[in-house]
């Protein structure tokens, strides 16, 4: 009766109706003749969103923190000395993790806001003559901030010192949204989930992997079991599991692998450039707030991280959002929790879906008390939609 629950948070995102379908059919059998068929396609295709043309990529029950674990267990030793950094929740968690598998972890920490330090691993890459270093991890797109690294800057800085450190990315809430070539920028490890670009519901974590990191993977000694790549490798290899996958969840797989790569990356990227050029020109509209990224090189075009005007508490923002407007913003996570709110804008979204949650940001701001002008927000994005948006009528 009253509509829709808006979901405007980085994740899960929406789920479009074809995959959702694709989703509602009755339980299968996951060793039939031609499920490896089926499988095979989904793995293959995998690798084209992952701009993969060697290695392989790894679907398993669990979600993007199950992918990082098996990418470490299954690559490294314990003790050994890995280059991080640390500028977000995200970020800060996979330190944790790898703190917690026994790495010998160098953190670089960043003023949140930022992103990747790619000077401080330049020089650090440089000062490693002896390649003590056995990894260096990279947050693609830390969530908790909106900020966006420059991957390619990093494989740079790694080839100009000659290291031969395994790169590995997060591109949890980057992957199948915004630019990501594993194959070009010569990423080694890089982890998705499938609630984010990929708009399924949560529950695959998603490891692409490169033949490099394969080659470690043998000679790797970390204690590891159910994420371990050699069982997955040896019933990958004809399409089957090393355990009951998640087979609804692989049907909507196949779904939005086919919107995805019929539309092409490109076309991908760049919808999500433009829808997240809108919402930051609505919040450059909104007097007293600002995005948390501290400059346009670190803006993420997946989700945007907004620090309430000074004096308002964004928890009632969010609050307001939630439960007067029928409208899901982000929280700020950790040391953000109450200076900001998120708009979460990949996925499955059309430009007058983000002006419907800009509105309810900009009405739960103004209930908040902040000062801003009403329809300012909405105003800009409006205009900036309006001018950039394809015709869908001229490309039929
Ligand atoms: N890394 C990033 C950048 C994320 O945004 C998230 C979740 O939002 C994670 C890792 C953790 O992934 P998951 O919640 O799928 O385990």
């Amino acid at each position: 009766m009253n509509g829709y629950q808006h979901l405007f948070i980085p994740g899960p995102t929406n789920v479009p109706e074809p995959v959702r379908q694709s989703m509602n059919i009755p339980m299968e059998d996951m060793r039939a003749p031609d499920f490896g068929d089926f499988v095979s396609g989904l793995l293959s295709d995998l690798k084209k969103v992952y701009r993969l043309q060697n290695g392989r990529v790894f679907v398993f029950p669990a979600s993007g923190t199950g992918a990082w674990e098996s990418a470490i267990s299954n690559t490294l030793n314990t003790g050994d000395k890995v280059l991080m950094s640390r500028f977000g929740q995200f970020s800060l968690l996979w330190v944790d993790m790898a703190e917690r598998l026994g790495l010998d972890v160098d953190v670089c920490d960043v003023e949140w806001g930022k992103g990747v330090p790619v000077e401080d691993y330049a020089a650090k890459l440089r000062a490693d003559k002896s390649h003590q270093i056995k990894a260096v991890f990279a947050t693609q797109n830390e969530t908790a901030t909106g900020v966006t690294s420059d991957i390619a800057a990093i494989r740079r800085a790694l080839d100009d010192a000659g290291h031969p450190a395994m790169l590995f990315v997060d591109g949890v809430s980057s992957i199948a949204s915004i630019e990501f070539e594993m194959e070009a920028w010569g990423v080694d490890l890089a982890v998705s989930g499938s609630q984010k670009g990929f708009m399924l519901p949560a529950g695959l974590g998603i490891l692409g992997v490169s033949d490099k990191a394969l080659a470690a993977h043998a000679k790797a000694t970390m204690p590891r079991c159910y994420f371990s790549f050699e069982d997955m490798i040896k019933l990958n290899d004809t399409g089957y599991f090393p355990y009951t996958p998640a087979t609804q969840l692989l049907r909507g797989l196949r779904c939005s692998l086919d919107l995805l790569l019929e539309a092409g990356m490109e076309t991908v990227w760049a919808r999500h450039k433009r829808l997240a050029q809108g919402v930051r020109a609505a919040v450059a509209a909104w007097d007293g707030c600002e995005l948390v990224a501290r400059g346009p090189e670190w803006h993420s075009d997946t989700v945007s991280a907004i620090y309430a005007p000074p004096g308002i508490d964004a928890r009632d923002v969010i609050s307001t959002a939630y439960y007067k407007y029928q409208t899901s913003l982000g929280s700020g996570l950790n040391k953000l929790a109450g200076r900001a709110f998120r708009i979460g804008h990949l996925g499955s979204l059309n430009p007058v879906m983000l002006c419907s949650a800009i509105s309810a940001a900009e009405m739960s701001l103004r209930d908040a008390g902040a000062q801003i002008v009403p329809g300012s927000g909405v105003a800009a994005a409006q205009e900036h939609f309006r001018v950039t948006t394809p015709d869908m009528m001229q490309h039929t």
